[in-house]
């Protein structure tokens, strides 16, 4: 196979895709949900709904505030409990709707009928529907679709890119998907590439994928999009590595791939919006990975937006150890790790690890050796070390003159470090400490 890959950086890692052959289940409906009402990059949406409020599946309870937002739809039909904040995977407390279920799950009115003829809408029609269903980037970013697909006005794409490349060791969701969901993803793709209709249309699959990339491939042609396989290489999901991988193009610091002529999207956010236009059905699931060596059962569940993970271990037949086990929400490079249980499936979990304490490496961090091997791999070609060396003397606006905010928290530098630096605790830690120091700079001076 002749497989394209990205120019800087990058790290080769076990991929350990334990559940690729395990078709995706439909997770039964669980007692509670909890829908957060920020589950997307922007403002969060503002309630629709009030407590006691009878709700129907597909209806809007959150409605979006703003440019940046997304509207948040019931997962199903019930009674609103209660609306308060709540721990979600982000690792901050959200405003969030608690359904109780009535068991019917009944439809709002009109939504989830059966499959029209795309061509028969408008590009605003199509768009409109994408909005209401409250689609935002699944493969992890969150940035509202309806708005991506709309590129500031001077920027001409011509090239859309659909992300299979799903680099994450241990998730398998978007693998399941293209094998089982393959019509819907290239409908999905065909939807986004009508508005840019003179654009290519390119399909990145990695090679450790060749059944998937087997399959789309037969039927990528009949809609005139070429498939195009990766090296297995990582983060070759990375929206920048991605295209720079496909086309040749670097997106260069501070810019973003608008300006290149690209547009990326990824296979769950494709078959989102096929469900959003052609059946008129709200983001109200998605398919997640349930995995690593401290869960009995591992699985990929298709989950109702707002299932407790509490409610995932449940039906994965529990923990294999008592006690404390790492848990985190998406894959171990990029994922985030959780304090409660009680965190619920958003629109951008792509997975679910648990992972045994004693598996867990615990070294305290070295001082740096000066290898130079975490700028090696960076992808972006930062300087890992001096970053986190600024953000351990607080000294992070300087390190912003070094493109702190370019960093895409891969996690390659943390893992090829000798000394076990927390390059990308530390990273984290100065991009918050500037946005706090922007914002009270911003208090100061209307005060
Ligand atoms: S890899 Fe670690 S030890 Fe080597 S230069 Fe980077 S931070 Fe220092
Ligand atoms: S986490 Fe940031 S600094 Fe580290 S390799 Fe990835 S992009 Fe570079």
């Amino acid at each position: 196979m002749n497989c394209r890959t990205f120019k800087s950086g990058g790290i080769y890692i076990k991929d350990c895709k334990f559940t690729e052959d395990f078709s995706v289940e439909i997770m039964p409906m669980p007692g509670e949900l909890v829908v957060p009402l920020l589950q997307h990059i922007g403002k969060p949406a503002k309630p629709t709904v009030k407590v006691n409020d009878i709700v129907t599946k597909g209806q809007c309870v959150g409605e979006a505030d703003g440019l940046i937002s997304a509207s948040i739809s019931a997962p199903t039909s019930g009674k609103v409990k209660k609306i308060d904040k709540h721990p979600y995977p982000g690792g901050v407390f959200v405003k969030s709707i608690f359904i109780e279920p009535d068991g019917k799950d009944e439809w709002h009115e009109g939504l989830n009928g059966a499959e029209i003829n795309v061509e028969n809408l408008t590009l605003e029609e199509r768009l409109l529907r994408i909005k209401r269903a409250g689609i935002v980037g699944m493969g992890g970013a969150g940035f509202p679709t309806h708005v991506k697909l709309v590129p500031p006005k001077g920027k001409k794409v011509d090239t859309v890119i659909l992300n299979g490349a799903e680099c994450e060791p241990y998730l398998t969701a978007d693998y399941r998907l293209m094998l089982e969901n393959t019509d819907e993803i290239l409908k999905g793709l065909k939807i986004i590439s009508s508005f840019f209709p003179d654009a290519n249309v390119f399909i990145g699959i990695e090679d450790n994928k060749p059944h998937a990339i087997k399959v789309m491939e037969e039927k990528a042609g009949r809609f005139g999009f070429e498939l195009v396989p990766l090296k297995t290489r990582y983060p070759q999901g990375g929206e920048k590595q991605l295209i720079n991988a496909v086309t040749g193009r670097t997106v260069g610091p501070k810019q973003l791939p608008f300006d290149v002529g690209c547009i990326v999207h990824n296979v769950a956010t494709a078959r989102a919006i096929y469900d959003a236009v052609a059946r008129n059905r709200p983001l109200i699931d998605r398919v997640i990975t349930v995995s690593g060596n401290a869960i009995k059962n591992k699985k990929n569940l298709r989950a109702l937006i707002g299932t407790k993970f509490s409610d995932i271990v449940r039906y994965c037949g529990g923990l294999t150890q008592k006690g404390m086990n790492l848990l985190v929400a998406g894959g171990p490079m990029m994922g985030k790790s959780q304090y409660s249980f009680e965190v619920p499936v958003t629109k951008t979990t792509s997975g679910i690890l648990f992972i045994k304490e004693g598996d867990v490496e615990r070294t305290k961090e070295r001082p740096c050796l000066r290898c130079g091997k975490c700028e090696l791999v960076c992808p972006a070609n930062l300087k890992p070390g001096l970053l986190a060396n600024l953000a351990q003397t607080k000294d992070t606006e300087r390190a912003e003159e070094f493109l702190l905010s370019q960093c895409m928290e891969c996690g390659s530098c943390a893992y090829v470090c000798p000394s076990k630096r927390n390059l990308v605790q530390w990273i984290k830690y100065a991009k918050v400490r500037n946005i706090n120091l922007k914002k009270e700079k911003e208090q100061t001076r209307k005060s």
